[in-house]
């Protein structure tokens, strides 16, 4: 069997370990995703029947990378395995079975913006403050309980969730989550939660379902286990529980998005649930370097939770890890997109060997701008989908109203799109009539005379005429005339064409990118099934990348660290080593929010095979507004033998201006001294220096108002502007937990969000 001589005994034995419980926990670059692939090669080659192979990925990418792989061992039998991720696959199983628990089987997606839109809609109608309820918190909320799968009803039942509702003056959230539940289900909508939480609530209620699948998915592996929800768990749990073939792989210590519900104890579960639990143990790193191994095992042996592995290379010992300072975003976008030039002419690279990542999306900003001057092609991942543009969206919610006419998302955003002399008031009317009579707005359309005044009834008459004429139109045209059809004689086409602004021009071709990909779907030949309708499922679950023609273009990568993950690039830089961006400022109030921040970096510097960069900016924009920065306590966390510093970069002139707060010398400071005063990284510690340092924010100066004195704060509330000492004039945004330990998120104009324990801040209420 030639395929298994790329393996090691380990992971051959992890292969070959086909039947019965399996888990492999083991650190970045062992070869846990290369196991599941060959894994699924070798079941078929067994003679496993490759319908009943369930995969599940993190990303769709990683899906079609599998794919592609097995396919060289197999062949076309490739084809037929479930392959994908948790969402994709459930949505996939829900839209055959979704009648079942009450669904249309063409329900739509809402994705996080058509959300929004309804959870602003309701807090409208229950007149509730949207400052106390910002939509994101509530939808946050919303999201954590359902990955935990607390209904509504549950919701409103526990006691301790209603406590802390009610602490936080919140009470109305159990009744927003209900009318939220409400509103999708009778527009036939689901969200992205709920892709999960139904099919929950479908294997739960509908044994006759679970039994159908268990008996076809007889075979299931997951990749990337650590970041499963209690959602994700359960189902996985559930499908297993006859034939107990589950594989799944993952690394505690690359856990990111606690943040999101995924439960680190799903690994230690697993354990439990399964008592003949086969483990295997990959401690070889075949990804990267010594030294960058070795820097990994630095930073995250600063973490106290994590479970011991020892990881190691036998790779070359590889060049020290590169850490450069810049004094400007700006200037480390430059100064990186010098490096990669020089590197690629240097070693005859190819710029695909090339990533850089960051914490946040708005750092691609100053990385762009550096790699347009020098003309280096790149490509930023996971952005603004495709499928996100307004256009895009607009056409979109036409085809969505047209396959389901129930969809009030869809018809809120397109009824008065083109301009029809449908306003405001009259949209109200209608979710209104809709309520009152228990029916939905499209049949209040249907019927406008009975509910709506003469001029405004006419308009909306016409406009439900049509979205039925292209019902018809669709049952007889093929997809692409379909789609073609609706673009015109909605009058969106049109519309577009007559802006002639670049931007204007830019959004007519993506109209016409879109109807590209339809009319390439209606000519394939691989699939029977060619509507409009089949092309429009999940097209909510799609992502930048999946839309992307030129996938094999020789550009440098652009991503955040999330979305690097189980990926590898020869050449990597991460970028932004500052406190306050990494670790985040959300994350520097609790240890395990801290410790998540590790793991991030963990990941970051763990997708670089032969060459790390590490940056740093001792000043950034922010907000408008230049703030300095202080390098990241994760600097000096690695041992510093491994390290080799470049500080060669001199302050541009314009970098920074005034005096900024020196919390080491506890004094205001001008700007001239930050170099050798406010940064505590110039001179690198012994590798045997504590690792942890405790730093503040350097906040730009704020002078206190004359008046300023530090008030009681125990009446504060949601919304009040309040003055601090340092940090200068915010507002409120949200206050959480309990007396004494209350927190506030304060939005000040100067630096930003920040998050204050209350008896400790000092604050002057305006
Ligand atoms: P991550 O934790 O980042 O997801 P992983 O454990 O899934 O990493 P893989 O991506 O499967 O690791 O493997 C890392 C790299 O090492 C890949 O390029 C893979 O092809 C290679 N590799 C893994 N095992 C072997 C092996 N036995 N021989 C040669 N190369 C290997
Ligand atoms: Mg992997």
């Amino acid at each position: 069997m030639d395929y298994l001589e790329g393996l090691n005994k380990e992971q051959r034995a992890a292969v070959e370990q086909i039947q019965g419980p399996v888990m492999i926990i083991a650190g970045a670059g062992s070869g846990k995703t290369r196991v599941i692939t060959y894994r699924v090669a070798h079941l078929i080659r067994k003679g496993v029947d490759s319908f009943n192979i369930l995969v599940l990925t993190f990303t769709n990418k990683a899906a079609r990378e599998m794919r592609e792989r097995i396919n060289k061992v197999v062949g076309n039998e490739a084809k037929n395995i479930w392959m994908g991720t948790f969402h994709s696959v459930f949505a996939k199983i829900l839209r055959v079975e979704a009648d079942k628990i009450g669904y249309p089987n063409n329900f739509t997606i809402y994705d996080t913006d058509d959300s929004k839109s309804v959870i602003r809609a309701i807090l409208k109608e229950l007149n509730l403050d949207d400052k106390l309820y910002n939509q994101n918190f509530v939808l946050n909320r919303i999201s954590a309980a359902k990955n935990n799968l607390v209904s509504w009803q549950a919701y409103q039942q526990n006691e301790q969730i209603q406590a802390e509702d009610f602490t936080s003056g919140r009470g109305q959230m159990g009744k927003i989550y209900e009318t939220y539940a409400s509103r999708c289900f009778r527009a036939g909508a689901m969200d992205f939660d709920d892709l999960l939480f139904k099919t929950n609530e479908l294997l739960r209620d509908h044994p006759e379902v679970l039994n159908k699948y268990q008996h076809k998915f007889k075979y299931l592996m997951v990749d990337e286990y650590q970041d499963t929800n209690f959602s994700q768990y359960l189902i996985v749990k559930k499908l297993a529980a006859v034939n107990e073939n589950l594989c799944v792989v993952g690394d505690d210590a690359q856990s990111i998005y606690a943040f999101r519900g995924a439960n680190i104890q799903n690994i230690l579960n697993f354990e439990k649930d399964y008592p003949d639990l086969k483990i295997f143990k990959l401690e070889q790193n075949y990804r990267s370097t010594q030294n960058i191994v070795s820097v990994a095992n630095s930073i995250i042996s600063n973490n106290k939770e994590q479970l011991k592995k020892n990881v190691f290379s036998e790779k070359e010992t590889g060049d020290k890890i590169k850490v450069i300072r810049a004094f400007s975003d700006n200037e480390e976008g430059k100064i990186i997109s010098e490096e990669i030039m020089q590197q690629r002419t240097t070693n005859g690279l190819k710029w695909n060997d090339f990533a850089i990542l960051y914490r946040t999306n708005a750092q691609s900003r100053s990385m762009e701008e550096g790699l347009r001057k020098l003309n280096i092609p790149y490509k930023i991942y996971g952005g603004l989908s495709f499928y996100q543009r307004k256009e895009i969206k607009d056409l979109v919610a036409y085809f969505r109203l047209t396959f389901n006419p129930n969809d009030e998302e869809a018809l809120k955003r397109v009824i008065n799109y083109p301009r029809r002399g449908i306003g405001d008031t009259t949209i109200d009317r209608i979710i209104l009539s809709a309520g009152q009579n228990n029916i939905t707005p499209f049949e209040v359309i249907m019927n406008p005379a009975k509910f709506l005044d003469g001029r405004s009834s006419a308009s909306v008459g016409i406009f439900a005429t049509m979205i039925q004429s292209f019902q018809v139109v669709t049952k007889t045209m093929t997809a692409y005339d379909a789609a073609l059809h609706i673009a015109q004689h909605s009058g969106l086409l049109k519309d577009l064409y007559e802006d002639k602004s670049v931007e204007g021009l830019n959004r007519y071709e993506n109209i016409q990118e879109l109807l590209n990909g339809v009319k390439e779907f209606s000519e394939r030949e691989d699939i029977e099934e060619k509507g409009l309708d089949v092309f429009m499922q999940d097209i909510a679950l799609l992502t930048n990348d999946d839309k992307d023609k030129n996938k094999d273009a020789d550009t440098v990568s652009l991503m955040t660290i999330h979305s690097s993950k189980g990926l590898e690039f020869p050449r990597v830089h991460v970028v932004g080593l500052e406190e306050n961006l990494f670790p985040s400022q959300m994350s520097l109030n609790s240890r395990s929010d801290l410790e998540e921040e590790r793991r991030l970096f963990y990941v970051a510097v763990t997708r670089a095979e032969h060459k790390l960069t590490i940056s740093y900016a001792t000043s950034r924009f922010k907000f408008g507004t230049l703030i300095n920065c202080e390098p990241s306590r994760f600097l000096d966390e690695i041992d510093a033998r491994y390290l080799e510093l470049d500080f060669t970069a001199k302050p541009a002139p314009s970098a920074g201006s005034g005096s900024f707060f020196d919390d080491e010398r506890n004094a205001w400071t001008r700007k001239s001294n930050t170099s050798s005063s406010g940064d505590s990284f110039s001179k690198p510690k012994a590798a045997t220096a504590p690792p942890v340092k405790t730093t503040s924010v350097l906040a730009k100066a704020h002078v206190p108002s004359p008046n300023f004195k530090p008030s009681d704060t125990s009446n504060l509330q949601v919304g009040m502007e309040v003055e601090h000492e340092r940090f200068g004039f915010g507002k409120v945004i949200s206050l959480e937990g309990n007396k004494p330990d209350i927190k506030a998120t304060i939005f000040f104009k100067e630096i930003g969000q920040k998050q204050l324990l209350l008896k400790f801040a000092k604050l002057f209420i305006i």
